[in-house]
């Protein structure tokens, strides 16, 4: 019997893998492809995903692979979010082709000895009391496999899903975005976007001397396939936006994608879970989909591996829809509104780009809000105990500097629940207003320092602990008055 068997290694698949064997857990991943995808969709890593990655240790290697911006956009609007004010260390946009990231993560995650079959499609699926029951054709031929859990993260179209069982509710294609990584005679030296009421394009340049054109049309509002993309199409539709094709030729990867946006009514069935695509799909503006499929495999890599190990605290699988679901409904809900915002063709959605623009110029406090949801850095997980837990429990932790030369992100590199005591050398456990420390993992990880720069809500902090994804299970803090 495998212990998990993860269906897909995309990225959210890849990441999954090595996060349970970051805990020791023997982890199979079937993926139906002989090859990794060539293709890229997703070119945009965002903060958070860059933090996680940090957090493992991994941030620098996946940094220089690609190119950093230190912006990012909302429905493309002409004023672009400043991410360098974020709280982070990694405050830019990663502009990362996704082949290339699936290539980082495939290599991290065999070499914490994931098993990866390529060539391996799962075709059935069914659930016993004790097990589920995988059926899947691979090179050799069908075979079976027996699992204590299956993780989905089999993309849109999840096979694991629908033999599953589990809901996908949510509305249909009505438009098509287009796409096209070619060859140019003159490229563009930095990305290019323009959205106006004759459509809208970017011009991304790409490694290799490839440029990514990416793009919607007034016209390609329809609910039914508009037909193979053509270069002659997009040449068109671009120099109608731009009025220059920047002599495009020698098409790479031509393709289409809609807008049909929907969401699993459920992450977790029995010994079924789903992560990524399979649980959430949109239409992808502001790049958004691989990071929260990544930052659901972060959610769920360390609670199913202490479920399978037998430590997990009764429920704690549960709070893997019920923390994560939300988040995937908040995605749903930006992408639509920012589908919106790329779509608004008429004279009025003109108006109502240019007034959010100047909003996001004007207003400091708007624009860095609206960086912050997009970068991922304001997910908190609602605490289960609201009138008694701290204000920070269940948000993300930053990287803490120590005192002492270390900080948080270097400490959480093994994976496991970090325990700080800030107190000095005071009582941590006697302090007030925190609620009650939860039982503590097995496998934790105690460091007694004080903070570097005892700044913002973290001053008063005596003692927290940490979870393996970075999010604040437990805080207690000194009053007010005493850190003056
Ligand atoms: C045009 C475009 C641009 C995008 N840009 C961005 C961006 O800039 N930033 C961003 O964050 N996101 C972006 N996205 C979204 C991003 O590409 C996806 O969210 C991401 O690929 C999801 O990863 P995943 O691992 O969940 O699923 P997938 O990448 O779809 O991987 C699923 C894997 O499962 C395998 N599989 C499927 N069925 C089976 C089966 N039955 N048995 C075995 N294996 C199976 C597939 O072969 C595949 O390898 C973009 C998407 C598009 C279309």
């Amino acid at each position: 019997m495998e212990e998990v068997v993860v269906v897909g290694a995309g990225p959210t698949g890849l990441w999954l893998a090595a996060e349970l064997r970051l805990q020791n857990v023997p982890v199979t991943v079937l993926e139906a492809r002989k090859e990794r995808n060539p293709h890229s969709k997703a070119l945009t890593v965002h903060p958070r995903t860059v933090e996680i990655l940090g957090m493992r240790g991994l941030a620098e290697d996946f940094v220089a692979a690609g190119r950093t911006v230190p912006t990012g956009h909302f429905g493309a609007l002409d004023a672009r979010l400043d991410f360098r004010n974020l709280d982070t260390p990694h405050p830019f946009t990663l502009v990362l082709p996704q082949a290339r990231t699936e290539e980082l993560l495939e290599a991290h995650a065999r070499a914490l000895g994931a098993e990866i079959r390529r060539g391996h499609r799962v075709t059935a699926l069914a659930q016993e009391p004790d097990h589920a029951h995988v059926e899947v054709v691979g090179p050799a031929g069908s075979y079976a496999l027996r699992a204590r859990y299956v993780v989905g993260c089999d993309g849109t179209r999840s096979r694991v899903r629908e033999e599953a069982g589990i809901g996908f509710p949510g509305t249909d294609t009505t438009l098509w975005g287009w796409l096209g990584d070619v060859l140019t005679d003159e490229p563009p030296a930095v990305a290019v976007s323009v959205f106006g009421p004759d459509g809208g394009v970017m011009a991304v340049p790409l490694p290799g001397g490839l440029t990514r054109f990416v793009g919607l049309a007034p016209e390609d509002r329809r609910p039914d396939w508009p037909g193979e993309l053509t270069l002659e199409e997009m040449r068109a539709k671009t120099k109608r936006v731009l009025g220059t094709d920047f002599g495009m030729r020698d098409p790479r990867w031509l393709s289409r994608f809609g807008n049909a946006t929907r969401q699993a009514a459920d992450y977790r069935k029995d010994r079924v879970l789903l992560a990524g695509d399979a649980a959430h799909m949109h239409f992808p503006t502001g790049g958004v989909g691989l990071n929260v499929g990544f930052q659901d495999a972060t959610n769920l890599g360390w609670k199913l591996a202490a479920t399978v190990r037998g430590t997990a605290p009764a429920g704690l699988l549960d709070t893997y829809h019920t923390e994560r679901h939300p988040v995937g409904a908040r995605l749903l809900a930006s992408t639509r509104a920012q589908t919106a915002l790329m779509t608004a063709y008429s004279t009025e959605g003109q108006a109502l780009r240019a007034f959010l623009s100047e909003l996001v110029d004007d207003l400091p406090a708007f624009s860095h809000a609206l960086a912050e949801r997009l970068a991922a850095l304001d997910v908190r997980y609602p605490p289960a105990d609201p009138a008694t837990a701290h204000p920070l429990t269940g948000t993300r932790a930053p990287d803490l500097a120590f005192a002492d030369g270390t900080s948080l992100f270097a400490l959480m590199r093994g994976g496991r629940h970090v325990l700080l005591d800030l107190s000095g050398g005071t009582d941590a456990e006697a302090s007030s207003g925190d609620g009650r420390m939860p039982h503590l993992p097995q496998e934790t990880h105690h460091h007694r320092t004080t903070l570097a720069r005892p700044e913002g809500p973290w001053r008063a902090v005596r003692a927290a602990l940490i979870r393996p994804d970075g999010h604040v299970a437990w805080a207690s803090a000194v009053a007010d008055t005493e850190v003056r």
